[in-house]
């Protein structure tokens, strides 16, 4: 047995591109962290899922005295 010749592989994380050993411990894998494996989800569930219409964010001007 060679207990520390054992070759790690790398792979890198699809979202900030940093190296991440394949290792049981590395749960997220290919990810770095959860961190960026939501982000990727996030960013691959947008472009599948192309909502119609824009999300009711148009909150600006709220507080525009004016308004009134
Ligand atoms: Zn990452």
């Amino acid at each position: 047995m060679s207990p520390a010749g054992k070759p790690v592989h790398i792979v890198s994380c699809p979202t900030c591109k940093r190296s991440v050993p394949w290792v049981p411990e590395s749960r997220y894998r290919p990810f770095c962290s959860e961190r960026c494996q939501l982000i990727d989800l996030g960013a691959w569930a947008d472009g599948r899922h192309a909502i119609p219409g824009d999300p009711q964010w148009a909150d600006d001007g709220g507080d525009d005295p004016d308004s009134r």
